[in-house]
């Protein structure tokens, strides 16, 4: 259908309140187009020194040996990989955005997560110490940083906590958070670019 009335004027810069409710409202509808999006969800990044990772496959294909990524795990060479959400509060409002990361566990780590997610209570395992394989900023973040992946119950996506003091967003995750707009150029670096568009729209 032609888009008769999209504005084609780069509209006015948004509030910081309201940018802020667009990154952290669950299915916001984008004033052009009309994409439904979660954008606090919307960044997911791929395995550090994986330039072009395969389209994920099921999860059972992480039984396979060799380079593998599924919707929830990946192997790297000898690196177990998990996928994780990384909270980031948004400054002024009492929700976050989760970056989807990939972090690194030991081998004894990962089978004990894997059978516990398969029951669906690996909180009951608590924080496991894992490596954020994930570079943040995109050119300038540092790999392999030390955090803790925290499973989450009922089989859902653990999340991830920096604990490295000198990461660039350490201090940001643990405390403060990044205000709505420090949030969209981060997204900017990480390249959710078409994301943004439809949020600015
Ligand atoms: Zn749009």
């Amino acid at each position: 259908m032609l888009k008769l009335f999209r504005r084609t004027k780069r509209p006015k810069a948004l509030s910081e309140a309201e940018l802020a409710r667009r990154l952290t409202a669950s299915g916001y509808r984008c004033a052009c187009c009309d994409e439904v999006l979660d954008a606090a969800y919307a960044v997911r990044l791929r395995p550090f020194g994986w330039a072009h990772p395969p389209a994920p496959e099921p999860d059972s294909a992480i039984e396979r040996m060799g380079d593998v990524i599924t919707e929830r795990y990946a192997r790297r060479g000898r690196d177990l990989l998990v996928r994780a959400h990384l909270p980031i509060p948004v400054k002024g409002t009492d929700d976050h955005v989760f970056l989807g990361v990939w972090a690194s566990l030991s081998t004894g780590d990962f089978a004990r997560f894997r059978s516990a997610q398969g029951r669906g209570d690996a909180d009951r395992l608590g924080d496991i110490l894992a490596w954020l394989y994930c570079r943040i900023p995109t050119a300038s973040g540092p790999v392999l940083s030390k955090g803790v992946v925290v499973p989450v119950a009922g089989g859902a996506v653990p999340v991830y906590w920096i604990t490295d003091e000198k990461h660039p967003l350490f201090a940001a995750q643990q405390d403060g958070g990044l205000s709505a707009q420090e949030i969209v150029t981060l997204y900017e670096d990480l390249g959710a670019t078409d994301v943004l568009s439809h949020l600015r729209a």
